[in-house]
């Protein structure tokens, strides 16, 4: 027998456990030990009238608790037996009917502590005993796999997704919380249903019977169906449907898991969509308008009918999207896309190709009048000025036609003609039609052809500035001159800037030519300084792209600087449109110059915007009025208008500026009406530089002209 000491701590055999270990146990618990030791089972005995202190045990039990059975029996199940149990056995010995209990608690030991043991005891009288059989089964594995169920369960309520179990006939035995929520059914109105509640009618026959054929074949069916909600909402979903099995290896259930898509769906549709349309101005874009091409063009072949192409550009789009901002830039094209479909029939189609790029297919006509009416609807209507957020913007627009099938049959070569000629119309000072001839390609290979060569006129020093000078209207002496650019291309000959400042502005050329041409005049009027009259001026041209740099303001005053030219001698000429634009760069870029003394002239004036009120809020030193208003000199109304503007013009403290000059019978109207100063071609043409200086010279002295 071992000492206590080697026992576990806390074990207690009294003197009355060694009798009853010397006196054997009642035989038949024996034989029930080794019954249930066979079954696999441990089995207690208890004598319940002596604290239920162990009187027997099994083998399989004795395993259970890790110890010997000499370890065991003889000992009170206080330090042996999870607490739960002791305490069970204890509330047994007081208990005055018997009765059999089960607790699932896991073992004390420290050895395992993951199992649990399920110990059920029973009452049982032996020999006038109160006894007990004490009796433990491993139940680990069993509650592992309820525990598995419970959390596959919960899984399956809180899934994203919608699960449907039927049985082998289609009845609903059960749906999860989110088929409720997605479908609109409850929980009840469901069960006992089949799924068809949901059919939205979009559904074939067919396909519900492949469905059914697939799955009661014992094989999955996956596919996307188009449903309804209760509330008649329809909605996709995505379902797999898996065919369950029992132990018997038949088809019990079946299992569907749906997935609502819808929108994946309406993000696919918009993805089509978007292929086709053009997001801003929701009109259709280059591809779908070339389909809509060829089929018209395919009926028209079908009925000799003709069909009409128009190309429309915006003539100042890049300026407004460059200076004002592209959110102005879309809203106008918004607009302008409006106003475009407001001057078509429903049978046309207006799309546009990118850019301020339009284009207009006028299906079954009989002949080109048609188109061209159309065109003219189209000019007139981008003849109002455009609100874009406040401001007032004119946008006028180029058109180019072609004719199905007298100019091509193909959709590509009709496009590409009614493109070229888009500029024909641009090349004829913009706001009108033309239509396609044979020989427009060759403009358009032109036009192309000057932007690569105007590319590096300024580097090979192709550009030179000449100076047209300027006089005192009253007495004829010399205030200034104004430079222009000229181009001597070696292909092209002498080109005039109205031939290429546009194609330099659409192709960001203009910064470095106008960069060169306000240097080479600063320098040369720096250089002439001491031979000309004292103040005498020199005025440059600027683009409106170079006044909505930011940089703008300071390069002019860095050019002052390196030139070394006076400040107050400079004079910058803007043109009209530029006002009408008021952004904060033009704005700051303008009160900068005007603040280190350059003056301000309004070039071109009376030709564009239409308001005069931003002559008040603008730092403007002068106006320009434009040649058109003199040309009809003698005409009652022309002469009131031009005195208007000098008079408005002097009470604005402005100096006029008559240009394009070429009479005697002008420049005496202009002393007539107290006109400051006067340019054009009476007192003298654009000079180059060597001729300027004797020209200035001759002036001086005899003033008038
Ligand atoms: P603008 O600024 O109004 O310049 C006056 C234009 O009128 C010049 O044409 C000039 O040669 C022309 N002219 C002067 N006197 C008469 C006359 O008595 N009769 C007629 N019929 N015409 C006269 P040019 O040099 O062909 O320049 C045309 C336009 O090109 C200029 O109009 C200006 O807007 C632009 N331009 C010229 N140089 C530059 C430049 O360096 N930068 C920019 N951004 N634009 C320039
Ligand atoms: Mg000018
Ligand atoms: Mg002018």
């Amino acid at each position: 027998m071992k000492s206590s000491t080697d026992r576990p701590s806390g074990l207690r055999r009294t003197e009355a456990g060694k009798e009853n270990n010397t006196a054997k146990p009642p035989s038949r618990f024996l034989a029930d030990l080794h019954l249930f030791d066979l079954i696999g089972k441990g089995l207690f005995g208890l004598d319940l009238e002596d604290g239920g202190r162990i009187i027997a045990v099994g083998r399989v039990g004795a395993a259970v608790l890790e110890r010997t059975v000499s370890d065991i029996v003889g000992f009170l199940p206080d330090d042996l037996l999870p607490e739960a149990v002791t305490r069970s056995i204890t509330e047994h010995a007081t208990l005055a009917s018997p009765r059999s209990v089960t607790i699932e608690t896991p073992l004390p030991t420290t050895g395992a502590p993951d199992r649990i043991i399920a110990w059920t005891l029973h009452d049982i009288t032996h020999d006038g005993k109160h006894l007990a059989l004490l009796e433990t089964e491993d139940v680990t594995t069993r509650k592992h796999n309820e525990k598995r169920l419970r959390n596959l369960f919960r899984a399956v309520e809180q899934s994203p997704a919608s699960v449907v179990i039927t049985n082998t006939k289609g009845v609903i035995e059960y749906v999860n919380p989110r088929f409720t929520q997605n479908t609109g059914y409850g929980f009840d109105e469901v069960i006992g249903q089949t799924p068809s509640i949901v059919k939205s009618g979009f559904t074939s026959d067919q396909q519900y019977r492949d469905l059914w054929n697939t799955i009661t074949a014992g094989r999955e069916w996956h596919g996307e169906l188009l449903n309804r909600r209760k509330n008649g909402e329809m909605f996709w979903e995505h379902i797999s449907i898996s065919p369950v099995r029992n132990e018997d290896g038949e088809i019990a259930h079946f299992i569907a898991v749906k997935e609502d898509i819808t929108d994946r769906k309406e993000y696919e549709k918009r993805l089509r969509y978007q292929a086709h349309y053009d997001e801003l101005t929701k009109l259709p874009n280059r591809i779908l308008i070339t389909d809509r091409l060829g089929q018209a063009l395919a009926r028209a072949d079908r009925n000799q009918d003709h069909v009409g192409v128009a190309f429309i550009d915006l003539d100042d789009f890049k300026k407004v999207n460059d200076t004002l901002g592209h959110t102005y830039g879309d809203d106008l094209l918004r607009v302008a896309a409006r106003r475009l479909m407001s001057c078509i029939r429903s049978s046309d189609t207006v799309g546009r190709l990118g850019g301020d790029e339009f284009l207009v297919i006028l299906p079954d006509l009989k002949d080109g009048t048609h188109a061209s009416t159309v065109a003219d609807k189209i000019l007139a209507a981008f003849e109002d000025p455009f609100i874009i957020l406040g401001h007032s913007i004119t946008t006028t627009a180029s058109i180019g036609l072609t004719l199905y099938p007298d100019d091509g049959r193909e959709a590509e070569i009709l496009m590409r003609n009614a493109d070229a000629a888009m500029y024909l119309a641009k090349d004829a000072g913009r706001n009108c039609q033309r239509c396609f001839h044979p020989e427009i390609n060759t403009i358009a290979m032109h036009r192309l052809r000057m932007e690569s060569l105007l590319r590096g006129a300024v580097t090979r020093n192709e550009l030179f500035v000449v100076y047209q000078p300027q006089i005192c209207a009253a007495d004829g002496h010399l205030v200034g001159a104004e430079a222009l650019v000229r181009w001597q291309s070696p292909e092209f000959g002498l080109v005039p800037p109205l031939d290429f400042i546009g194609l330099a502005e659409d192709s960001g050329l203009i910064e470095p030519i106008g960069q060169f041409v306000l240097e080479t005049a600063c320098r040369q009027f720096a250089a002439w300084q001491t031979r000309l009259p004292p103040g005498t001026r020199i005025s440059v041209n600027v683009s409106t792209r170079q006044v909505a740099s930011p940089s703008f303001s300071e390069s002019v005053a860095k050019t002052l600087w390196e030139t070394g030219l006076s400040p107050s001698l400079l004079e910058i000429e803007l043109t009209e449109s530029l006002f009408a634009l008021r952004t904060p760069v033009i704005m700051d870029n303008l009160t900068r110059l005007r603040r280190i003394g350059i003056r301000l002239a309004v070039d071109d004036f009376g030709t564009g915007y239409s308001s005069l009120s931003y002559l008040r809020e603008f730092p403007v030193d002068s106006v320009k009025i434009d040649r058109s208003f003199l040309i009809p000199v003698g005409d009652p109304a022309a002469d009131a208008l031009v005195r208007a503007i000098v008079a408005m013009g002097h009470s604005l403290s402005l100096q006029v500026v008559a240009e394009g000059i070429e009479t005697l019978e002008q420049m005496a109207f202009l002393k007539t009406i107290a006109c400051d100063v006067a340019q054009g071609f009476h007192i003298a043409r654009p000079l180059v530089a060597k001729d300027f200086l004797p020209f200035a010279l001759s002036l001086h002295g005899h003033h008038a002209p």
